[in-house]
């Protein structure tokens, strides 16, 4: 790299691929260019043979890939006069519009469920001076109330309904492709609203469009933002596979889910905003749906910080937990290329890992025999 560069986010990095015009002003913290990470230790244990990559959506600047929208989403609402946003959360959006609404100069608001909303995330909603509104109600009550109030009020819906949201999150599988020199033959998500599954299948469908391959259908997942809104594409895409927590799996049971529950807060989502277009998604790269418990999710997360040294948040490790279990059960050949994105820091919920943690601080005096008998009793 040259001397100078400065990597300056991922709107000015894909600007000829974005929405975006010459004198726009960015609004950006350096979101995007997030370590594609290859696994060594889970697939050695497991004893097959197959490409494993985690890409580490965590280290965003607010700690997940809703920041990848969130650029988007606010250089826009700035570019168009609007002085606030607001979305519905189950955190991670809110600590996104919270950080660029700040850097942006403008207010957010944001509406969280009342509880079962992971620390670090309301710290950072609370920190970056949004306006916090706790509902008596779950995340699909509040992106109900957030769809009216956006009809009546001045402020501009920063959930990924809008449109430039999923064109910001779409970056990710360029980023992927660039690193790889490929797509992957595989890609797993959590699937909540099914919004970022969605954005990395445009992202993808652009690039094969790219590579010379030929448009057969319209595109129909961008809703008319993307370069190829008149005519869609084939070439070489991964089967996208996306995997839901069980007590809030709607794609699972083919209907939405009244009260979802899972120790995922940001995949606890019943009524997907991007219901149609993800089942498209499915259809047309040959991927599927499946579910995970909440133990396997806790599971995987922990696997992937004793074995990789990755700390990601539980709605995060679902992709992991699947991805492991389709291989193990062979439904993705070995010999493949996998790439599991891992959406969100552990940081921001350290009360649940915490409490899963199978390793307790070994409490001793302050002095060097008691130090020395406790590191000789637990090596290796
Ligand atoms: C938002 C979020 C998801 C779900 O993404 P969708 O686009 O709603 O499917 C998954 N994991 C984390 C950590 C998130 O913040």
């Amino acid at each position: 790299m040259a001397f100078g560069h400065r990597y300056t986010g991922l709107i000015d990095r894909y600007r000829d691929r974005l929405p975006v015009h010459d004198d726009t002003r960015i609004i950006s913290l350096g979101e995007g260019n997030t370590p594609l990470i290859r696994l060594n230790n889970i697939p050695r244990e497991l004893g097959r043979d197959f490409e494993l990559y985690v890409k580490f959506e965590g280290l965003n600047p607010t700690g997940s890939f809703k920041d990848r929208g969130m650029t988007m989403a606010v250089t826009k609402a700035v570019e168009e006069g609007s002085k606030a946003i607001i979305c519905a959360s189950t955190g991670n959006t809110s600590a996104a519009a919270a950080a660029y609404a700040a850097r942006a100069g403008i207010t957010a608001f944001v509406v969280i469920p009342d509880g079962k909303i992971a620390m670090g995330k309301l710290a950072q909603a609370m920190m970056h001076g949004s306006v916090v509104i706790q509902i008596e109600g779950n995340f699909d009550d509040g992106m109900r109330l957030v769809k009216e109030v956006a009809n009546s009020a001045p402020v501009t819906l920063v959930n990924s309904v809008n449109p430039f949201r999923l064109q910001g999150q779409k970056t990710a599988a360029f980023e992927i492709v660039e690193e790889l020199g490929r797509a992957p033959d595989f890609h797993c998500l959590p699937v909540g609203n099914a919004g970022n599954i969605t954005a990395h299948w445009i992202g993808y469908s652009e690039l094969a469009a790219q590579t010379g391959e030929h448009v057969t259908e319209a595109c129909t997942f961008c809703r008319g933002h993307c370069r190829f809104a008149g005519g869609g594409v084939t070439g070489q895409r991964p089967r996208m596979v996306g995997y839901q927590a069980s007590g809030s799996a709607p794609f699972l049971r083919g209907a939405m889910v009244d009260d979802p529950e899972t120790v995922a807060t940001a995949i606890r989502i019943g009524h997907p905003q991007s219901w149609d277009v993800a089942w498209k998604v499915r259809e047309e790269s040959g991927g599927w749906f499946d579910e995970c418990t909440d133990e396997e999710i806790l599971a995987a997360q922990k696997l992937l910080a004793e074995k990789e040294g990755v700390f990601c948040e539980p709605a995060s490790a679902t992709s992991v937990a699947g991805a492991l279990r389709d291989i193990r059960n062979g439904k993705i050949p070995e010999g493949s290329s996998v790439v599991c994105t891992l959406t969100g820091h552990g940081l921001k919920d350290p009360d649940t890992a915490i409490a899963q943690s199978s390793r307790t601080p070994i409490k001793v005096r302050a002095e060097l025999d008691a130090v020395t008998r406790a590191i000789h009793d637990n090596m290796g």
